[in-house]
């Protein structure tokens, strides 16, 4: 009989649920977007309680695509990554809105912190870098400007999670207030080499103990969804956060391999193994993953605005009506006349680390139009890949050749081929494009024993095309020395 894993994948503007059987096939995949809020220039939160909705919902409907009275042996949970929140233990309620990684509220507080001198501490103890980006001084913020929730912190009645936490405390029933160790290693409170909580770093951030979930590795035997929520018990057995479980999805088991996701924003990581690799470029390290009682770690850079900013031509522009037009835009015209645009709307990520940076865009014409704007914009995805790609191959004294992406963008062929020529490298696009649910689906199959080992993984992964490079490499040059100057000039203008 045909057995079948459950993936969760909560992304930052959509939750997903896929069904994926024995043999690895993808059954069946349901989403629903939840509402994203920006209350102030730099903020982005999310609201609990809808997002727990919308994983009840996909989860009822996957559930419900399966043969009656057939269920999962086991579910898998990948999430966006440092998005933070705290609730009451009692009710399960928030008692803020998720404070989502984009947001840039803390970045006054990173900005002390680092004159303070503290970076060198946290970064060598938790491979990351003092940023906004990640959960610990979000969590502060809760903590300083919500009424009444530090004392109530300390009196252990509210609980921290990143959103994988916060969905397993309530499939579970309350029961299990836990994490992984890869969202655990991007809040900025999590020792990379003792794998554990770090006391000195929750003393610096100002966060109390009774706050923080217990850790385990990623293929741990989380918990239970409880029989009330869909008549069946459910074993949660694995968790990771999305770009790790992308890292599994596209099968880079082995050190140096890598792969780019494209989605909200883009995050290319690097598995670098056993090792610790501290970046000379402003990259992050960080764990890639523990499965089977064994760490792996890898290098990471991202940037915030990918598809966000091609979701800004469309609900804040307004001159594309659906994401799909983009493609055929971007092909109509031979280039893009010049028009260049840094997508920094919540501030420039690796190399440039740049929180108070805003978008531009550069070299407007009578001329310009809207397909030379969303052109230009589906460019900056290159370039900003391209300015990743370049530091990693350095920090790791290793070239590549060829690259594996996946994530909601990669349905754009021109932008495949953009990718292509501006890095020189091959894009290979895996069959299953939604890596990240897969990955966790593949995962949990691995945490039930349904699979006994990673490596028996690789059968299940096939590729769909590869894009082969055919820009000029005159064309190239223009191009870069374009995006570089307008990268300088957005830098020069957020000078504060
Ligand atoms: P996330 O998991 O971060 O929510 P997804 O991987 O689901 O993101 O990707 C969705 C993003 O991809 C959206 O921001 C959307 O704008 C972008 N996107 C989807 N299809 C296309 C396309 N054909 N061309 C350009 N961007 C696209």
């Amino acid at each position: 009989m045909t057995r079948y894993l459950l993936a969760i994948d909560q992304g930052t503007t959509s939750t997903r649920v896929m069904i994926v059987d024995d043999q690895g096939q993808v059954v069946s995949s349901f989403h629903q977007e939840f509402t994203q809020y920006f209350p102030q220039d730099g903020w982005v939160e999310h609201d609990g309680m809808e997002i727990m909705r919308t994983v009840m919902n996909t989860m009822g409907q996957a559930l419900n695509s399966l043969p009656t009275g057939v269920f999962p042996v086991a579910v898998g949970i990948t999430n966006q990554r440092e998005t933070t929140l705290i609730w009451d233990r009692e009710s399960g309620n928030p008692v803020y809105p998720a404070i989502v990684w984009q947001d840039r509220r803390t970045a006054d507080l990173c900005r002390e912190m680092k004159q303070d001198g503290h970076e060198e501490m946290v970064s060598e103890k938790t491979g990351l870098l003092l940023d906004p980006y990640f959960s610990a001084t979000k969590i502060k913020w809760i903590l300083d400007n919500v009424a009444g929730v530090r004392e109530r912190a300390r009196r252990g009645e509210l609980a921290f999670g990143t959103v994988d936490s916060f969905i397993l405390w309530h499939l579970t029933g309350a029961q299990v207030h836990a994490t992984d160790v890869t969202n655990a290693s991007r809040t900025l409170l999590f020792n990379i080499r003792d794998m554990a909580w770090d006391k000195e770093l929750l003393r610096l951030f100002d966060i109390p103990q009774e706050l923080m979930p217990k850790v385990h590795a990623c293929d741990h035997h989380f918990g239970d969804v409880e029989k009330g929520l869909f008549g069946r018990v459910m074993p949660i057995t694995a968790i990771a956060g999305d770009q790790q479980a992308a890292l599994i999805g596209q099968n880079c088991f082995k050190a140096g391999q890598i792969k780019c996701t494209y989605g909200t924003g883009g995050f290319i990581m690097m598995n670098t193994g056993d090792k610790i690799i501290r970046s000379q470029n402003r990259l992050l390290t960080t764990v890639a993953y523990q499965i089977q009682g064994k760490v792996a770690y890898a290098l990471e850079g991202s940037f915030f605005s990918a598809g966000s900013a091609v979701q800004w031509l469309r609900d804040g522009l307004r001159i594309i009506e659906n994401i799909s037009e983009t493609e055929g835009l971007a092909r109509a015209i031979d280039s893009s006349k010049g028009v260049v645009m840094v997508p920094a709307f919540t501030g420039l990520g690796a190399p440039h680390w740049n929180p108070d940076a805003r978008g531009t865009l550069f070299g407007l014409t009578r001329d310009t139009g809207v397909a030379e704007i969303v052109r230009a914009t589906l460019e900056s995805v290159g370039f900003q890949t391209a300015d990743l790609l370049d530091v990693m191959q350095k920090d790791a004294h290793m070239s590549f050749n060829s690259l594996k992406v996946d994530g909601g963008m990669v349905g754009n062929a021109w932008l495949l081929q953009f990718l292509a020529d501006i890095m020189r490298v091959d894009i290979v696009r895996p069959r299953v494009a939604d890596t990240t649910a897969f990955g966790v689906a593949l995962l949990a199959g691995v945490g039930s024993g349904l699979f006994d080992t990673v490596n028996k993984l690789s059968v299940f992964h096939h590729y769909s095309d590869v894009t082969k490079p055919e820009m000029l490499a005159s064309e190239i040059i223009l191009l870069k020395r374009n995006w570089k100057n307008a990268v300088k000039s957005t830098n020069y203008y957020a000078k504060k």
